[in-house]
């Protein structure tokens, strides 16, 4: 078992242009490297139900040459037809221990880090002790999949758009109480998933992988906090992820100081972006389709590993000689 591992993503221009001819593409149209919010295929979504849903638009644009890349831009710049690179790397050495490639979208550039986890656990053996990533890694599916399937230490903050801003209760305001199954409103009445038992027992899970818990509206009616806690409805609802358990083990672990070690370490992974870039020079694929970006993504991942052993297996002074004949 590998002490840590960190997925991170990087995106490079397809083979052509929209319209199937190849041509250059500008450095400028490439800084990409894991923008903050790029055209969002996952959009946070302003109300209790905290988890970016996957975005049901159809492509603004499809490639006539590379249907499976994506059109994308970086706020700001130019749009072009991607793919991302998707790491996963071993921390403590540098060492990327497995590639991915995937059209630029965010939703399955983060559902990458499933199919690495599971690949190099099933062919190398090796399985993370933590697992190192930003926000977009802070679903509450990937979170759950993490702490409950995998037993990973999530080291990753909780993608959590919960906190209302017109100064309205937020949900944190609202106590869980594992036991009951309920949660207290800050006036103390119970919110719960159902008020009356059903012959048949429901789990009352939806689709989204969440439980709605709602106030009483005898409760609600009469109460003096109703203005700033659901002006517009008759009662509140709080929805709460079945993965809740999960989040909270990332929160806690979010104010640990091995944590904060974790962000530090997290540079490690953007440091080989940017060598991918830089001095890789690989801002465009030359091979079509997902199985030619994994190719040529994986040739740069194994160029990047042999440039770093080489740097390990040659002695510091022998290093410095060569610079200097
Ligand atoms: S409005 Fe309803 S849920 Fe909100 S504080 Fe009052 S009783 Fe509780």
């Amino acid at each position: 078992m590998r002490n840590v591992g960190y997925p991170g993503r990087h995106r490079t221009t397809g083979v052509n242009r929209h319209d199937g001819s190849t041509g250059q593409r500008t450095g400028q149209a490439l800084l990409l490297v894991r923008p903050r919010q790029p055209r969002p295929a996952i959009a946070p979504v302003a109300t209790d139900t905290d988890e970016p849903a996957a975005s049901s638009t159809p492509p603004k644009k499809i490639s006539l040459a590379d249907p499976a890349a994506r059109w994308t831009a970086a706020p700001g710049g130019p749009a072009f037809f991607a793919y991302s690179t998707n790491y996963l790397i071993d921390l403590q050495a540098g060492i990327i221990v497995d590639v991915e490639a995937t059209p630029a979208n965010r939703s399955q550039e983060v559902e990458s880090t499933r199919t690495m986890i599971n690949r190099v656990e099933h062919q190398r053996d090796l399985k993370p002790r933590r697992l190192v990533g930003d926000t977009a890694y802070g679903t509450a599916a990937l979170l759950g999949w993490m702490v409950e399937q995998k037993h990973i230490e999530p080291h990753v903050s909780v993608w959590d758009k919960t906190t209302r801003k017109d100064n309205t209760f937020s949900r944190s305001e609202f106590i869980w109480n594992e036991q009951a199954n309920e949660y207290r409103c800050p006036a103390g009445n119970a919110l719960r998933s159902d008020w009356r038992p059903f012959r048949n027992a429901r789990t009352h899970v939806t689709k989204a992988d969440t439980i709605v818990y709602r106030a009483s509206q005898m409760d609600c009616d009469g109460c003096s906090m109703k203005d700033r806690c659901c002006p517009n409805t008759l009662f509140r609802k709080v929805v709460r992820s079945v993965h809740e358990a999960a989040r909270d083990e990332a929160r806690r672990i979010a104010a640990t100081p091995e944590y904060k070690q974790s962000r530090r370490q997290r540079k490690k992974v953007e440091m080989l972006f940017a060598h991918l870039k830089r001095i890789l020079k690989l801002d465009r694929l030359r091979l079509r389709g997902p199985s030619g970006a994994h190719d040529e993504f994986l040739m740069a991942a194994t160029a990047q590993n042999l440039r770093r052993m080489a740097k390990w297996l040659t002695p510091e002074g022998k290093q410095a000689n060569q610079a200097a004949t």
